[in-house]
């Protein structure tokens, strides 16, 4: 049997309750150093197998031969069907044709917990673009990034910026600042749920007070043309999008 599982943006807290189910019943642990950390005595007594970042398809492939005889859980942060593996493990899959089960257990994405800590910044329709440039093309994010900004809609970036790619985030900024104006509201959220957590609110036209914020632990909300700052009282101070309640009723 194979778990394919997504543990969520860092505290156990924000793990599902089919996850940490599908982590007990498992003989075999794989996956990235830094999410296995994250798992602490849910793992405890088993076989853990730590692998690092870029050695996606050979985690994959030994996951799958390790099931054939054992419960294997292969996990992923977040969600593990977002930028995650999933899809690689049922591309190998498919290929072997063995069938064996194999159960994908959604998690927490970095969009929802980033978009939890912000307030409501996702209420309506969004999309989501990673920077990363290295399994995508970069002209075809580029394209991607403008016909996403050009639709008016929040804009979730994963994958910001990282020492390989630090200029993504500078072009990405470039391309929000030609459809959507200075004042509009920017999340940056690092950690979030985990330790290191940060959230700060700007506008796009200060986005380079954020810049030091922004890297490959962050994840950025760009809000869309509805979009606007939310304060409650003096301090607490994030984004929402109304989703259109007060065009129907008083409040
Ligand atoms: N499968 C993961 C995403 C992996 S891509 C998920 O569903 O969340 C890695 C990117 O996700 C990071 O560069 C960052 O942009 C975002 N990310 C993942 N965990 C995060 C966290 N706890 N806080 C902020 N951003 C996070």
């Amino acid at each position: 049997m194979l778990y394919v599982v997504g543990i969520g943006p860092g505290s156990p807290e924000q793990l599902t309750r089919r996850a940490r189910e599908a982590l007990l019943q498992s003989d075999v642990i794989i996956g990235n150093d830094s999410y296995l950390a994250q798992l602490g005595p849910l793992i405890e007594g088993k076989e853990v197998i730590r692998s690092s970042m870029g050695q996606e398809v050979k985690r994959a492939k030994r996951s799958i031969e390790l099931s054939k005889t054992r419960v294997v859980s292969m996990v992923s942060g977040g969600d593990a069907g977002v930028y995650g593996m999933a899809s690689i493990v049922l591309e190998v899959l498919e290929h072997e044709g063995t069938g064996i089960p194999v159960e994908v257990i959604p998690g927490v994405t970095a969009a929802n917990a980033a978009a939890s800590l912000l307030g409501s910044p996702l209420s309506g329709d969004f999309a989501a673009i990673s920077l990363s440039d290295l399994l995508t093309p970069i002209e075809v994010i580029e394209r991607r990034l403008h016909a996403a900004f050009s639709m008016g809609i929040p804009i979730v970036l994963y994958n910001p910026k990282s020492r390989g790619r630090p200029h993504n985030f500078a072009l990405a900024m470039e391309i929000a600042g030609k459809y959507r104006g200075s004042g509009t509201p920017v999340g940056i959220v690092k950690n979030a749920y985990r330790e290191g957590e940060e959230v700060m609110v700007v506008t796009l036209g200060e986005i380079a007070l954020a810049d030091r914020m922004v890297d490959m632990h962050t994840t950025v909300i760009v809000g869309g043309e509805e979009s606007r700052i939310w304060r409650n009282g003096q301090h607490a101070k994030g984004i929402i999008t109304p989703r259109g309640y007060h065009r129907k009723y008083l409040y």
